[in-house]
């Protein structure tokens, strides 16, 4: 994966990459209420979902291939995140 940083003049050093965890459709689709609800939080209210909510998302997820419920923007086609790289200012910067 190519960004912006890999070709910026600033002196950046990509030192590492976080992903994002992703909760399996299958675990989604079996659990019993209880165990669902409050689990997921709403992207856009950040309200809690319902057992039931979490159900229909994964059931639309899951028509869409995935295996997982994508946990962000940069995924696969699984649905699980491929990293978002983490830069730093390298120490010899000359920068002024
Ligand atoms: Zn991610």
């Amino acid at each position: 994966m190519t960004d912006i940083f890999d070709h910026w003049p600033a002196p950046l050093a990509r030192v590492s990459t976080r992903h994002c965890v992703a909760l399996s459709i299958g675990f989604a689709l079996e659990a019993s209420d209880e165990e669902l609800d409050g689990l997921l939080l709403d992207g856009e209210t950040k309200q809690p979902l319902s057992a039931g909510d979490v159900r229909r998302i994964a059931r639309q997820h899951q028509a869409a291939g995935r295996t997982v419920l994508p946990p962000c923007d940069q995924t696969n086609a699984e649905g699980l995140c491929v990293g978002h790289p983490i830069y730093q200012l390298q120490e010899d910067s000359q920068c002024s």
